[in-house]
């Protein structure tokens, strides 16, 4: 066959798969000859030193030749069956758990010359090999090298070694994708043969062009995605919003601050956007505290006055909130805002729902479930989704589509991450990037202290709180169990009781919403000074008065999670610390770590580092993203080959070219789907 539908066969089609050993690789999420040529092998065994018995080494796998002198089957139940062996220099003994005297016989004909190949143990004062799975009388197809794979029980490395290579015998040529330009980057090397070389035991852990290539496919085959989703967006033509800054300058005056030099770009590029026939599908990132909310704010008046309605969903509804008294507090008087939360009364609601149709409020606000419900507007002409980084493409696309089509989008999120990551996650979306910080911010100070120093963590906290300071206290995430978690965090909040009385909240998972946002609540009117918390703080509420937040067991969290914890405080213009908290003396990679929170608060800085330290599959909540599906591809480590997927996207955008070319790696690296629901 010579087209790729042959990979997308199911594995019980390849010659010597049965029904016990496809339920095998299906219990490995191995379903497809696809599936197959992806289990990469890791390791090697290497069985191409033949020795004499006399030089056996116990616990190695090793190869000998050997005359098959006699067989022992005892035909007792539990007793293994023995074949006795021998070379010149010595005796050994084959032992067969399981096998029957037939089968024996005919791998192991007496008097026969053989290879046998295996791990060698010394039982009873006698070399034997027990199950040896390599026996064959020509020692050639033995003294090999052999890729190690993934096995399980009943699977072994020379079955798992024969499928393979049926498999590979039997690739299909497939109609090349990648053009000439590219091709030769890579010195020409099909699909299929760099699939051959990815199995070669002589390629385990070596680079070349063959691992490029087959990197790039898949860089490649998500970047056409985005850009098709980005095209497609493109091609809606929307009416114009027609808008020009008196509404600015009315709630800039308000707000009493300049902005900075990547907030001002930022509202440029949006406004651009606005003003523009082309909807707009644009994410705005940045930082922690660096702040997007007034940006977006800024968009919205504009928006207003341009004669449409904005709809701004939040993660929380404290957040949703927040937005909503900032809102009233520097929007003009005759805009209308309305709230709506899952605790909007009945009434209110009804109401709400009958001023957005009749086009009395301006500006909605809620948490993201407004995005699930069935509200009318009169005219929606821009939706704002704030703190989000787990909607993925197709999410974000129904957002984009939900709204209608004069309806711009802007999404914003507070990860920062590389560029080479940005490209793979929000590909589809144009993108706008707040990196400088507002210019009063005091750095946050960052310490790092022993758990048996507690007692002078609790002196300063007291210290701070005596000057109406508001403290996070971060219990230790011990393990991905929540319940372990939640005793921790009710250790330290006893204890923390007994010393502040009642000024000490707990936040923690078994909480329902309603209880989690009195919490909040009381932590944010400053009912209590403390509020003891498992990781998850909410993201984005402005705390004012907290300043300080102290993190136990930091080296449990990633560098990028501690810096959005730290986040948490600094958003004032107050003296800040953050104090990272440690069991024992810490190790050199913890050390790092710490240093690097202190040499810098720059977000995109830290993600590129704790890439570099930890990989970027633990990077804050990108499991479920798009990075998900490469199986070679790593954003720090093929940089290179990422930018120049970009390049060579954006040639095939310029020239627009038809994406028909592609589809066969399209189809294979499952994004086909996303293609289906979007052409
Ligand atoms: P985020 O980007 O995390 O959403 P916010 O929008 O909540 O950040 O802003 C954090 C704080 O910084 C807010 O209190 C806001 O008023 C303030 N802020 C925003 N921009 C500026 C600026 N240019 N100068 C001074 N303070 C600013
Ligand atoms: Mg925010």
């Amino acid at each position: 066959m010579n087209t790729y539908e042959y990979l997308l066969n199911d594995i019980n089609t390849i010659k010597g798969i049965g029904p016990k050993l496809s339920k095998l690789f299906r219990k490995k999420n191995i379903n497809t000859i696809f599936d197959l040529i992806w289990s990469i092998p890791r390791d090697t065994t290497d069985r191409t030193n033949l020795v004499k018995i006399n030089e056996l080494q116990i616990g190695k796998i090793q190869t000998i030749t050997v005359d098959v002198i006699k067989y022992n089957f005892p035909r007792i139940r539990n007793l293994p069956n023995k074949v006795f062996c021998e070379d010149e220099t010595g005796k050994i003994e084959c032992v067969f758990f399981n096998s029957f005297e037939g089968y024996i016989k005919k791998i192991l004909p007496i008097n026969s010359r053989v290879t046998i190949s295996g791990k060698i143990s010394y039982y009873n004062k006698k070399y034997q090999i027990t199950n040896p799975s390599y026996i064959s009388e020509k020692s050639d197809s033995i003294k090999k090298v052999f890729s190690k794979y993934s096995l399980t029980e009943g699977l072994t490395e020379k079955k798992y070694n024969i499928i393979i290579n049926e498999v590979l015998n039997s690739l299909p040529d497939l109609n090349e994708w990648l053009s000439n330009d590219i091709l030769k980057k890579f010195n020409y090397i099909s699909w299929k043969k760099s699939i051959i070389e990815l199995h070669n035991p002589y390629n385990i852990n070596k680079k070349g062009n063959f691992l490029n290539r087959l990197i790039f496919d898949e860089i490649i085959s998500n970047f056409l995605i985005n850009s098709k989703i980005r095209r497609g967006i493109k091609k809606i033509k929307k009416i114009k919003k027609n808008f020009d800054n008196k509404e600015y300058l009315k709630i800039k005056k308000k707000f009493g601050f300049e902005l900075t030099s990547d907030q001002n770009t930022a509202v440029e590029q949006i406004n651009k956007d606005l003003k523009s026939n082309q909807k707009m599908f644009r994410l705005l990132q940045g930082d922690v505290g660096s702040g997007k909310t007034i940006v977006a704010l800024i968009a919205s008046a504009n928006v207003i006055s341009s004669g449409f309605q904005v709809c701004l969903m939040a993660p929380t509804e404290i957040l949703a909130k927040q937005h909503y008294t900032l809102t009233k507090k520097l929007f003009d008087a005759h805009i209308n805002i309305g709230l709506l939360t899952s605790k909007t009364e009945r009434n209110e609601r009804n109401n709400i729902l009958k001023n957005l149709i009749n086009n009395k409020i301006n500006i909605l606000i809620g948490t993201h479930s407004l995005f699930q419900e069935k509200i009318k507007y009169n005219k929606l002409g821009l939706i704002i989704i704030d703190e989000q980084h787990k909607f993925g493409v197709k999410q974000r696309k129904k957002l984009s589509d939900k709204g209608g089509k004069n309806c711009d989008v802007l999404v914003m999120s507070a990860t920062p991450i590389p560029r080479t990551m940005l490209m793979t996650i929000y590909g589809d979306m144009d993108t706008s990037i707040i990196k400088n910080k507002p210019r009063n911010r005091k750095e946050i100070k960052t310490y790092s202290k022993l758990d048996s120093k507690t007692d002078e963590v609790v002196k300063f906290v007291k210290k701070q709180i005596d000057e109406k300071n508001q403290v996070f206290w971060v219990c230790p995430l011990i393990e991905e169990s929540k319940k372990v978690d939640h005793q921790s965090s009710v250790k330290r909040y006893e204890f923390l009781k007994k010393i502040f009385k009642n000024r000490v909240g707990l936040l923690h998972g078994a909480l329902d919403k309603e209880e989690k946002n009195n919490i909040l609540l009381n932590f944010l009117n400053k009912k209590i000074d403390i509020l003891v918390s498992t990781t998850v703080i909410e993201v984005g509420i402005d705390f004012p008065s907290a300043n300080i937040i102290i993190i136990e067991n930091a080296n449990k969290f990633g560098l990028s999670q501690l810096h959005q914890l730290r986040g948490r405080v600094g958003r004032g213009d107050k003296e800040s610390y953050c104090i990272l908290m440690f069991k024992s003396n810490l190790s050199q990679n913890a050390k790092k770590r710490i240093n690097i929170l202190k040499k810098t608060t720059d977000g995109f800085k830290i993600s590129e580092e704790d890439m570099k330290l930890r990989g970027y599959g633990d990077l804050l909540g990108f499991k479920q993203s798009g990075l998900q599906s490469f199986r070679l591809a790593d954003p720090v480590l093929n940089e290179d080959l990422f930018l120049l997927a970009e390049k060579e996207v954006k040639k095939i955008e310029l020239e627009n070219q038809d994406l028909n070319k592609y589809m066969t790696l399209l189809k294979l690296y499952d994004r086909a789907d996303i293609l289906n629901d979007i052409v």
